[in-house]
Formats: C-alpha cells, structure tokens, sequence
C-alpha cells in the first residue's frame, strides 16, 4: 500500500495481505497517513531476509537464462524513475515488441503491480500489434501455491488492459526449475471478487463504518511488519489467543461465556463448563494457565480420579482433544489419537484388497508415521526449551507436570491396545502401536531420553534438569501430592522400561545406563519409603496399571516388585535410617 502523487495504490502484496489477515490491511492502511505508525513496522530479520535473497538470486538465475537463450531482455527497473516513469517504460516496450520484459511495472487506477517477467507471445494479436504478452514469476517455492496464482491473475488483469486482451496463460517458474503454467479465465472472477471486497474494506475503515478486526494470530504473523506491535497488544489485552492450541471459534466461544481474558480463564474450576466446548478441550485450555487442571486431567486420563464426562459435542470445531501443555506436547494429542487405526487394516493389506482399502491402509500408516515423528520430536522440542529456559529461571511444579504429561502420551503411544478414553471400559478397541517396543522411535527409548535429561546426574557441565527445579515449600506439610503424582509417573515409567517385553515376550537388557538412571531418579526424588510406598504413589500406580500395563507388554507385579527394590536400594544409599 502507498501512496503516490496524493492517490492511494494498492498491489497484489495488499490483496494478499488482506486475505492473511484484514488487521494488517487496516494498520497498512493508516500507517499512510501516521508516521509513528510507520516506525512500528520491523524489518525483516536475518531468516526472512536470507528467504528474501535466496528469492533474488533465483530470479536474476532466470533472468540470465533469457539472456543466455538469445532473448531481447529490457530491464524496467534498471531505468529507475517514479512509478509513473516505470509504466510509460513498460508500455513503450511492450508497443516495441521486446521479446522479454523484466520488472515490467504496470497500473490501471488505483492497482499498480511489478510482474517479475512479461513474456512476448507471437501470433496472439492485442492492441499492441500481431504479438501480446503474458506474465512469468519466479517463486522459489517447489509447488504453487494459491497466493502465487491471485497475484499472476492480478498481474495478467493489469496486462489485459494494456494491451487491449486477456492473456490466455499465466506462468510460474519454480525454485526446482520446473515451469507451471494456468489459464488467466479460470482465476479472472475470484480476483475480481476479491478486489471488490477489499475495496469495500478499505473504504468501511476509511469511513469508520468498520472497525479493524482483532490481531488475532495467523500462519502470516512470523512474516508480518507488525508482528511486535501485535503480540505487545495481545500481551497488553491477555488475549485468550496466547492459550496454546485455541482456535478462533473456541476463543469467540469463551468471549461469548464472558471469559474473555487468560486471567478469566484461568480462573474458571477445573469441572467449568462453556457452552459448544467439549469438557476435555476446556480442560486442557485450563491446562495452558492452571498446573492444577493439567493434574487433574492427567489424573482422569489414568483414571485415578473419575472420568471427564465426554458427552459429544458435535457443533465444537475441535475434533480431537487438545492434550497440548504448550507448544511441546501438543502433539501428543495426535500421538494419541493416532493410534486409532482400526483392524481393517489387516484384511486391507491381503491381496484380494481394493485399491481404496490400499489407499486407506497407506494413508493410516502415513498417518501412524507422521505421528511417531510429531512425538520424537515433540520430546526433543520440550527438553531443548526446558534446557535453554533452565540457564536463566528455575523450573517449576509446572515443568514436572509437563513431564508427566509427556511420558503419559509416550506410553499411550507405546501401547498396542489402547484407547485412552474408552465410554465402555470392558470394549476391545485395537489400535495401532505408534511407538514401536523396540528401534531408534522405540516407547522405551522416548521415556529414556526424558528421565535421562531430567534426572541423570552423568556431567557436571550438563547438570540434570532436576537440579533447575524449584519447589514451593508446602506449609511443612511435605511435598504437595502434585509433585508426588508427578514422581509416581516417573518411577512406574521407568519401572515399566526395565520390566517390559519384547512382541516375542522375551526380556530387554537393562543395561547399565539405564541402571545408573534409575539410581538417580529415586535419589533426586528424596522420598522417604513411607511417601515412596504410600497412598498417593499407590493411587497413581494402579491407574497406570489399570491403562497400560498389559497394553505394553509390562507385568504389573514385576513392575511393583521392580519399584520396591529401586526404592530399598535408594534408601540405603541415602544412609538414613528408617523411623
Ligand atoms: S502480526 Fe499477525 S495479526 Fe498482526 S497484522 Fe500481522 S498477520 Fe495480522
């Protein structure tokens, strides 16, 4: 957006722009007339800038081709000049006939666009003469994309009315080399409606008969000049956008209950009910702001407390539960709902199978790949924010209750029967095993790595996470049973890795890394056998037992046997003597 000579222009950047995101549109808008405005705007940082080159260098690559392939090339740009300059030099070259038009610069009323390449096409008469032109931009993108076809039409509208017709084509030259090419016709009437909604925008903002929408966050935000200004005011608000994992229809949702701030939402009880929101989805937005909800959760999740009421909620947008406690774990959802692969995937996979039930079979597998790469990841993701955050702020009880949420959907994921929110708990519900038992994604492998960067005291310039951690003292009550859950979660998953079995039933080796991490986990946990052994370890022990125990091939009894000897060992090591 700019204005030129007293006259607002708007470009094909603009257009898109307000397809992103109609904020941004209305702050370009005012930036015009508003200088401090203006210097809100960030410039490109270091990636988009290398993105911004990369781009260049792919187009002057397709420039010098023209030139290598004999092509009459005239540079617009090269010129200089005002914009009005730039289009009397486009025109004149293209009333010339020049075979190849670069930085061609264009404009009819208030839409002005710079098309990469104008291209002469012999044969197909136009005002011009016997030739017209089409355009060719260059993306450095492998495949097109929607964005790129609304600003060729833009530019093939600005063209036709140069040269007095339509051009059949449009072209994208590819960062893969590859050409792509698409008729103008089929792109004509959405670029003219869309022109016309902007229009209609533009003036309801100029006109204050509307009001900017709020700067809700979007895919475009990481590429926005206003990124700042916007997150500042979300921050500044308290905007239930800052909830990880919310949509826009949850958001609006909540606003409609009255809830319209984090600090409001925080507030509301675990067992709150918002109308149009599944119970669960609720909870785990509670989760984002309120470490008591994510417990309770959790809690429900392994049934140690009584089941969330999960009624259908068929108009909530969301159709999967949002396990997301943060940016970290919120593939676990996925991790969890992935498993929902139904056995038709055996009869699938004989020979007698159609190509549907192939398809469908390739894509679950797809599906159960993806997730098992969004989970290894994910563990990965958490332990390098834990990591970095660790070197300037002590953890909190927070940070274990992630933990514990992640080795619950490591495990739900490591299970071959599994359905973790069964209504009829007696169902036989077969899923496939996202995380293998065995192999570099192994379940085992996962709840390794997280108890190891947690808890293994191996080097002292890599200290444990442990060590960051930070509890609030409880009254001289003793360790708050939240913190205790999250250690019982800790011991029966790292119980669960030494006592597992293979698909064959044959035993894992523990090896002594593994013991030396067991040894450190009981020690960092500084339980007395008494709080070790006692009620609410117990509680979390059978709800795990109750949901995967068998589902993962563990004996519950050698488990147990498992923990009371690791708890003797670190009870002896610890030199205290028993009450
Ligand atoms: S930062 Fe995001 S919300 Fe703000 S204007 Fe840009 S795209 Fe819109």
């Amino acid at each position: 957006m700019q204005r030129v000579e007293g006259e607002r222009l708007y470009s094909a950047t603009d257009l898109v722009a307000f397809l992103e995101c109609e904020h941004l549109s209305a702050l370009d808008l005012r930036a015009l007339d508003d200088e401090a405005l203006r210097a809100e705007r960030s410039q490109a940082d270091e990636s988009q800038q290398l993105i911004a080159d990369k781009g260049d260098a792919h187009e002057k690559r397709h420039l010098a081709d023209q030139h290598t392939q004999g092509r009459q090339v005239v540079d617009i740009a090269a010129g200089g000049g005002s914009i009005s300059d730039r289009v009397q030099a486009t025109l004149a070259a293209m009333r010339a006939g020049v075979e190849v038009i670069y930085q061609a610069t264009l404009r009819d009323g208030c839409w002005v666009g710079h098309a990469d390449f104008l291209r002469r096409v012999d044969g197909v008469a136009s005002s011009l003469g016997a030739w017209s032109y089409e355009v060719a931009d260059t993306k450095l993108a492998r495949s097109p994309k929607a964005k790129f076809l609304l600003q060729l039409a833009f530019y093939s509208d600005l063209v036709a009315k140069a040269q007095g017709v339509a051009p059949r084509q449009m072209h994208v030259v590819l960062g893969d080399g590859t050409e792509r090419n698409f008729r103008v016709a089929d792109y004509a009437h959405y670029l003219e409606s869309l022109r016309t909604r902007f229009l209609a925008a533009i003036e309801g903002l100029l006109g204050a008969t509307r009001q900017a929408p709020y700067p809700v966050p979007c895919e475009h935000c990481d590429l926005c000049h206003w990124s700042k200004r916007c997150e500042r005011r979300r921050l500044a608000d308290d905007h239930l956008s800052q909830v990880a994992g919310i949509t826009r229809i949850q958001t609006s949702r909540l606003q409609e209950a009255g809830v319209s701030t984090m600090a409001a939402l925080a507030a509301l009880p675990a067992d709150a009910r918002v109308a149009r929101i599944q119970p669960e989805t609720l909870v785990s937005h509670l989760a984002s702001t309120h470490h008591e909800s994510v417990r309770s959760f959790l809690n429900a999740l392994i049934g140690k407390r009584a089941a969330l009421d999960l009624a259908e909620a068929p108009e909530d947008d969301a159709k999967a539960p949002d396990l997301g406690m943060g940016d970290e774990t919120s593939d676990g959802a996925a991790a969890v709902e992935a498993g929902d692969v139904q056995a038709s995937s055996t009869s699938a996979s004989k020979a007698d199978a159609t190509d549907e039930s192939k398809r469908l079979l390739q894509q679950r597998q797809r599906y159960v790949q993806d997730t098992q790469r969004s989970i290894v990841d994910g563990v990965e993701a958490f332990l390098k924010t834990l990591r970095e955050r660790a070197q300037t702020q002590p953890l909190g009880v927070v940070d274990l209750l992630r933990l514990r949420a992640l080795l619950v959907v490591v495990l739900g994921a490591g299970s071959k029967k599994a359905d973790l929110r069964p209504k009829d708990l007696n169902a036989e519900v077969r899923r496939r095993q996202v995380l293998p038992s065995r192999g570099d994604a192994s379940w085992r492998g996962r709840i390794g790595r997280l108890l190891f960067e947690f808890f293994r005291d191996h080097a002292a310039a890599r200290p444990p996470l442990i060590k960051s951690l930070h509890l609030e003292a409880d009254d001289n009550q003793g360790l708050p049973e939240d913190v205790l859950e999250c250690w019982a979660t800790c011991f029966w998953a790292m119980c669960a890795m030494r006592v597992a079995t293979d698909d064959a039933g044959a035993a894992f080796e523990v090896t002594s890394r593994e013991a030396m991490l067991a040894d450190d986990l009981y020690r960092f946990s500084r339980l007395l056998p008494q709080q070790s052994l006692g009620a609410v370890v117990q509680d979390v022990f059978a709800g795990m037992k109750r949901r995967y125990a068998e589902r993962l091939g563990v004996s519950a009894e050698r488990l147990e046997l498992e923990h009371r000897a690791l708890v003797d060992i670190a009870f002896v090591r610890s030199g205290v003597k028993q009450a």
